[in-house]
C-alpha cells in the first residue's frame, strides 16, 4: 500500500484497516471502484456491506506477551474497501470511536466521499477533533471538489486532506488551498483493467498549488493508464507506486 504521502520515519508503520466491507457507487470516481473490481475476481457482491468480525477490533489485539499487535506511532487507513460514513454502518461506527480513542498512540486515516454525513456521525466528545484523526476527503474532478471541500473546510478535526484520487480530469484546488485548512493534498491515478487516463500534467499542475500555498503534496500512485508528455503508458498494478514516487522527481 502506499504510505499517503506521510513521511515514514522512526517506528511509524502504515496498515489497512477495514472494519466493514463492501459500498455503494455513488460518484464519477466510482466507476471502476477497485473493491468492486477485486470483489468480482473473488465472486464476492461488493454492493453488500459487511462487517468484518474478524478484523474489527484490530487496533486492540493483542499478543502472547500483551502487547498490542499494532504498535505504538503506526497509521491505520480505516475503511479503504468501503467507505467510513455509509449508513449501513451507523451503529458499528460508535464502536469504531470508542477504539480510535483508546489508541491515541495511533493516527486513524479516515478518507470519505461521504463528507456531507460527518456531523451526523461524530461521537458526544468530538469536540475540535480527535488527536489522532486525519479526516480526508476523496475528489476526483472539479465538481466533486466544489461539492465536498467547503464541507471539509467547514467540519471540525485536527488535520485534513485532500485525495485528488482517481483523478479524472485537471482540477483547481486554489480556493481550497488559500485557507490554510488543509494539510496535504495527495494525487493518485485509477487501477486495473479500464482505468481512465491520470495526466502527469494534472499532477503538475496541483502541486504547484500546494507550493503557492505552502500544502505538503504527494503523487502516491500513477494508475495503470497513466500519460506523460503526450504518451500513454500502461503501468502494471504493483508498478504504481514507485512509478508515482519516480515522477516526483519531477515535480
Ligand atoms: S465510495 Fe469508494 S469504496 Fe465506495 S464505491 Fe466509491 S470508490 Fe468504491
Amino acid at each position: 500500500m502506499n504510505n499517503f504521502g506521510i513521511k515514514k520515519g522512526g517506528k511509524m508503520k502504515h496498515i489497512l484497516w477495514n472494519p466493514w466491507h463492501g459500498c455503494h457507487k455513488c460518484s464519477p470516481g466510482c466507476l471502476n471502484c477497485y473493491v468492486y473490481y477485486l470483489d468480482k475476481l473473488r465472486d464476492k457482491d461488493a454492493s453488500i456491506i459487511n462487517k468484518v468480525k474478524t478484523n474489527f477490533n484490530l487496533p486492540l489485539k493483542k499478543d502472547r506477551q500483551g502487547n498490542y499487535k499494532i504498535p505504538s506511532e503506526s497509521e491505520l487507513a480505516t475503511c479503504f474497501t468501503s467507505d467510513f460514513f455509509l449508513e449501513e454502518a451507523d451503529e458499528w461506527r460508535k464502536d469504531i470511536w470508542k477504539i480510535i480513542k483508546q489508541r491515541k498512540d495511533v493516527t486513524f486515516l479516515i478518507c470519505t466521499k461521504r463528507i456531507h454525513r460527518f456531523n451526523d456521525c461524530i461521537p458526544d466528545d468530538w469536540e475540535d477533533g480527535y488527536d489522532n484523526v486525519i479526516i480526508a476527503v476523496t475528489c476526483e474532478n472539479q465538481e466533486k471538489a466544489n461539492e465536498r471541500l467547503p464541507i471539509l473546510l467547514d467540519i471540525k478535526a485536527k488535520r485534513k486532506y485532500i485525495f485528488a484520487s482517481p483523478i479524472l480530469e485537471d482540477i483547481d484546488f486554489s480556493e481550497f488551498l488559500s485557507t490554510g485548512k488543509i494539510d496535504l493534498v495527495s494525487v493518485g491515478g485509477e487501477s486495473y483493467n479500464n482505468a481512465r487516463v491520470c495526466n502527469f500534467e494534472w499532477v503538475k499542475n496541483i502541486k504547484k498549488t500546494c507550493d503557492k500555498y505552502n500544502v505538503k503534496f504527494d503523487f502516491h500512485q500513477t494508475g495503470s493508464n497513466f500519460v506523460i508528455n503526450g504518451k500513454h503508458y500502461k503501468i502494471k498494478h504493483h508498478d504504481e507506486y514507485s512509478q508515482a514516487k519516480k515522477g516526483m522527481k519531477y515535480l
